[in-house]
């Protein structure tokens, strides 16, 4: 066992028990998701990318103009779409719209959406380190 083996699904069932149970029910880890969106506990999400992840933060939203989704582009009232921060590193902060529920939007978007969607987010800084 080497710590390469630390796989995407693995973060998951670590940092999101209960969300990893709900999206894999018992899924052997020989089968890992490698891309995706993934909700988990309080309006959050989570991209999955490989072995990287990062975490959606829903943010309260002003204003009454429409939304443009970041993943699938489509235009969006405010209540069809929600906006997300995302950290990225010790002092960057990135903001993704993506519309709601995700589910939909990720199959409008595709595989190719969501690998420019991960390039736009990855890779994090590890702000944990020294
Ligand atoms: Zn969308």
């Amino acid at each position: 066992m080497s710590d390469k083996a630390h796989t995407a699904a693995e973060l998951l069932r670590e940092l999101f028990p209960e969300s990893y149970r709900e999206m894999f029910g018992e899924r052997p880890l020989s089968a890992p998701p490698t891309l995706g969106l993934y909700p988990v506990a309080d309006g959050r999400l989570a991209l999955v990318h490989g072995d990287q992840l990062a975490e959606f933060t829903p943010i309260a939203q002003k204003g009454t103009t429409a939304l443009h989704c970041d993943l699938c582009h489509h235009t969006r009232s405010r209540s069809e779409a929600q906006i997300y921060r995302v950290v990225v590193g010790a002092r960057r902060t990135r903001y993704v719209t993506l519309c709601t529920p995700t589910e939909g939007c990720q199959q409008r978007a595709g595989q190719r959406g969501l690998e420019a969607l991960a390039d736009h987010i990855f890779p994090i800084e590890n702000i944990y380190a020294e």
